[in-house]
């Protein structure tokens, strides 16, 4: 089954089981000044469940476009080193306004999943929420029966935390317990020495959450109590490269027929093979991820720039062009040319990309020639400096490679590459020094999303706080199971 197919199904059964099916909201939030980027399923759904519209259906079904880089969701710095994290990813959801409930949902949840797709019931495993005594909130044992009527035991449901099994808007407004499906894609081997269970929620690779249930139940107050809502509502998301994975029977997101065409496009312009050399893996991974976000939220209308949504956006193309330059040698715009791979490959779900191909594309190749025209600047400034450092103890002090950074948006790994090509090494926590104080200065950004809508303070303008600090070393030595 490709990956087309997997998600027709999916439209195709919640189509069977009485909802209307709708196309994906656009990923740029333009009307809500709370929210840059759609970043779950249920986002544009929001006014029906606050109850500030009607829900022109009591029943929904649909992929959605999601981007999660800034705020309460923020997958970035995974992107590239984990398997199952991207920036840009489709959320497949079901929906029920005030309609059916926890039974139905969790129902045709398993009915699809193992019934439709196939996957192994031996490999999934279910997750309640398990209460939380300090917050006065029971456990959801309306869910767990349900599920040990579904799976006949009790064997693969687990308790979970607030964290991972309990949903909420924001400080107030609906929330409720959730009931997430994981799946363990190890081999026999494997699942022999550690069983499955002890993996769930876990950071680990292969044992992966897919689909998350959130019952709407209650109404937090500002006193903070919780009441019943008048209607009750069904919320689900699935991660759909996730469930390709699982369908497919890979071992990574990146393996599957959603990412393969692109991959292979990035390996053979870089002319590398992957899966030789985990440095080049990564950046093939970061490339084939962003490019996905760069070219929907152009089309979808959020142009890179130098502020707010727009620097959002701009700073991930830099961060694509930085492990493009630096770990496959890409010294040209090149980006921009993966663009039609991508349209034609979403041309049957998402027309938009295909409609707009020459612009995007245009948009990517004009930002990915100015950044690397900084890039140069950079380096002729290390040229120029190269002497001083010579002097100082083969070392690039805190301070230029600060500056490098913040003016020059170059990432300290790559100074610190750089440097190690002339035989000099990086004053890291000199670096880190002027990083923080930059961090202090910042620290009132007007964007601070912490829960899922918080207010935007339209006044002020994103400051640059800069690339993530940390080196490719490092990461990889966090990331070392993957
Ligand atoms: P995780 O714990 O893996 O970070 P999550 O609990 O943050 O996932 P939810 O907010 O519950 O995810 O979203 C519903 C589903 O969307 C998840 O079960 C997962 O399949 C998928 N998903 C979430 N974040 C991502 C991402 N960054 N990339 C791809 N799929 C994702
Ligand atoms: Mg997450
Ligand atoms: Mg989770
Ligand atoms: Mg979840």
């Amino acid at each position: 089954m490709t990956s087309n197919e997997i998600r027709k199904q999916f439209l195709d059964f919640f189509a069977s089981k009485g909802h209307h099916i709708v196309p994906s909201a656009p990923i740029v939030v333009k009307d809500d000044p709370t929210l840059m980027f759609i970043n779950s399923g249920m986002a544009p759904f929001k006014d029906y469940f606050l109850g500030n519209k009607p829900a022109p259906y009591k029943r929904i079904a649909d992929t959605q476009k999601c981007l999660r880089v800034s705020g309460k969701h923020n997958d970035l710095e995974e992107v590239g080193y984990d398997t199952y994290h991207h920036t840009m990813f489709e959320m497949l959801g079901n929906w029920s306004f005030g309609d059916y409930f926890k039974k139905d949902a969790l129902h045709w949840a398993w009915e699809l999943l193992t019934e439709v797709y196939k996957l192994p019931k031996d490999r999934l495993y279910v997750s309640v929420f398990g209460g939380d005594p300090s917050e006065n909130l029971e456990r959801d044992m309306e869910a767990f029966e349900l599920w040990k009527g579904i799976l006949g035991s009790e064997e693969r449901i687990l308790f979970g935390s607030k964290k991972d099994n309990f949903w909420e808007m924001g400080d107030t407004g609906p929330c409720g317990p959730c009931s997430e499906i994981h799946i363990d894609l190890r081999s026999e081997e494997e699942v022999a020495k550690t069983p499955g269970k002890d993996l769930v929620n876990n950071d680990h690779p292969q044992v992966v959450e897919i689909w998350n249930n959130v019952f709407m139940e209650f109404n937090r107050l500002q006193d903070g109590s919780l009441v019943k809502l008048p209607a009750q509502h069904v919320d689900t998301g699935m991660g759909f490269e996730r469930l390709c994975m699982a369908i497919e029977g890979k071992q990574s997101n990146y393996d599957t027929s959603v990412f393969q065409p692109l991959i292979q496009f990035i390996s053979d312009a870089a002319d590398i093979k992957y899966g030789e050399n985990e440095k080049t893996d990564i950046a093939t991974r970061v490339i084939a991820d962003h490019i996905r976000t760069l070219s929907f939220a152009i089309a979808d209308g959020q142009l890179p720039s130098n502020n707010k949504a727009g620097y959002v956006i701009r700073r991930i193309l830099r961060r694509a062009v930085r492990y493009a330059f630096t770990f496959l040698n890409f010294k040209k715009p090149f980006f921009y040319s993966i663009v039609p791979t991508l349209a034609d490959q979403m041309a049957s779900v998402f027309p938009e990309l295909k409609q707009q191909q020459s612009f995007v594309m245009r948009v990517i190749e004009e930002e990915e020639i100015a950044f690397l025209r900084t890039l140069e600047n950079g380096l002729k400034r290390l040229d120029t400096l190269e002497e001083k450092f010579k002097q100082n103890g083969n070392v690039i002090d805190g301070k230029t490679a600060f500056e490098l950074y913040d003016t020059f948006g170059f990432p300290l790994d790559l100074t610190a590459l750089i440097a190690r090509e002339k035989g000099l090494t990086v004053d890291e926590a000199g670096f880190n020094v002027e990083m923080e104080q930059q961090k202090n200065r910042s620290r009132n950004a007007s964007v601070s999303e912490q829960s899922d809508w918080v207010i935007v303070n339209d006044e002020a303008e994103t400051e640059f706080i800069g690339y993530d600090h940390e080196t490719t070393e490092t990461r990889m030595l966090r990331y070392r199971k993957v």
